[in-house]
């Protein structure tokens, strides 16, 4: 049985894949500079004898897994290489190299899952039918996405995949376990930056003032009706704003406020209204008080919807994988994902691989400077993306 073949070369391979993954921890590289790590993948490539290569995006790169009848069928699995701006604390054989530069939300775990399951679907090609894409990107961390110019630069065509899997770490579930969800899963995220222009001067005297830090106060208030009052109670929204810089004093009034937000919700008709409500609300509040407004909506990802048939068709194969005890269902998730470029092309489905591991203290979120993994992740990682590409490609 092929799910047999399968786990026998995970553990094979899995000190391979440990070692994958520590190399590429050791070197981590920021958003769309991934040279070293986007080589490496090549020299591991070529090496388990995949030479169907192609550069995308600079510093992406597209492998082909053919198997028997390769025309059949593709499915594509993906994986994101880049690194973000921490500098580590966790004081580990492969701790960071580069200064300053951490793999702290798993893209190495990621990365070094894809080329375990590479490996194993090289050396059992024979046993399925169609063709496995293997899909390296960079620069999920950055607006605009690596994967948006993996697709631009043609990545989804030629062969076009019926669907694509990606995997992403979850320090909050036990190591041994995956999550899935179908249907709507990750928020879209906008990046608001205001700037409420008055006039400045004494405290003391108002009367001489246009105070851009009474217009801010109100225009934040008054735009947390776009989620309590405008937005359907269906589609969950989130507004936040995270900074506020007024830099006057006790009794000065500065020129102007400058504010930073966030907007994320689940719907991509909504979210385009959720824009046009912010800018009439703080428009209207902002020169009804007299001051001016510079509002700038910086757009980033979409919304992550998780295909229903392809996601239940993976969810079934991770729970023959791993036994249903180990396979969980996910709550809706309001962080954003570039893998939703693909989602909006083909079918979609990204899953959850649990890292997490109290007994080793292993228990950090992603994106902070102690975050790490339970290794043993890696084994599952590698062999459970191979099985999911398999088990899509049968009929
Ligand atoms: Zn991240
Ligand atoms: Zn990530």
């Amino acid at each position: 049985m092929v799910i047999n073949r399968i786990k026998t070369i995970a553990r094979q391979i899995k000190q391979e894949t440990i070692e994958s993954r520590r190399h590429l921890h050791a070197h981590p590289e920021l958003s769309f500079q991934e040279h070293q790590t986007v080589a490496f993948v090549e020299k591991k490539l070529r090496a388990f004898g995949i030479n169907q290569l192609e550069k995308k995006a600079e510093t992406g790169l597209v492998a082909l897994v053919e198997g028997k009848n390769p025309g059949k069928k593709t499915v594509a699995l993906r994986a994101d290489m880049d690194a973000l701006p921490i500098i580590e604390q966790n004081e580990v054989p492969y701790k960071s190299q580069n200064h300053g530069v951490m793999h702290a939300c798993g893209h190495d775990v990621h990365t070094a899952s894809l080329l375990g399951a590479a490996k194993i679907l090289h050396e059992i090609r024979d046993e399925f039918e169609g063709t496995v894409k293997l899909i390296f990107q960079p620069g999920e961390e950055l607006i605009p996405g690596g994967a948006s110019l993996m697709i631009k630069d043609k990545a989804l065509e030629n062969p076009k995949p019926s669907g694509i899997i990606g995997q992403h770490v979850m320090p909050m579930i036990p190591v041994g376990k995956v999550g899935f969800r179908k249907g709507m899963y990750m928020a879209s995220a906008d990046e608001l930056y205001i700037t409420v222009k008055g006039k400045g001067g004494h405290g003391a005297m108002p009367e001489t003032l246009v105070d851009p830090v009474l217009i801010a106060s109100h225009m934040i208030v008054a735009l947390q009706q776009v989620v309590s009052r405008n937005a359907s109670p269906k589609i969950p929204s989130v507004l936040s704003f995270g900074r506020v810089e007024a830099l006057g004093a006790t009794n000065i009034i500065p020129n102007e406020v400058k504010i930073q937000g966030t907007f994320r919700t689940l719907n991509e008709d909504w979210r385009a209204k959720a824009h046009q409500h912010m800018l009439q609300i703080a428009h209207g509040i902002v020169e009804g008080m007299g001051g001016q407004l510079d509002f700038e909506i910086r757009k980033g990802y979409p919304f992550l919807k998780n295909a229903d048939a392809l996601t239940e068709k993976a969810q079934q194969a991770a729970i023959d994988y791993l036994g249903e005890d180990n396979v969980l269902d996910l709550d809706i998730w309001m962080a954003a994902e570039d893998f939703a470029y693909y989602t909006q092309e083909i079918d979609g489905c990204f899953y959850r691989l649990g890292t997490r591991n109290e007994s080793k203290g292993i228990t950090s979120g992603v994106h902070t400077p102690t975050f790490d993994i339970d290794e043993e992740a890696l084994e599952i990682g590698s062999g459970l993306m191979a099985f999911i590409a398999v088990n899509e490609l049968k009929n």
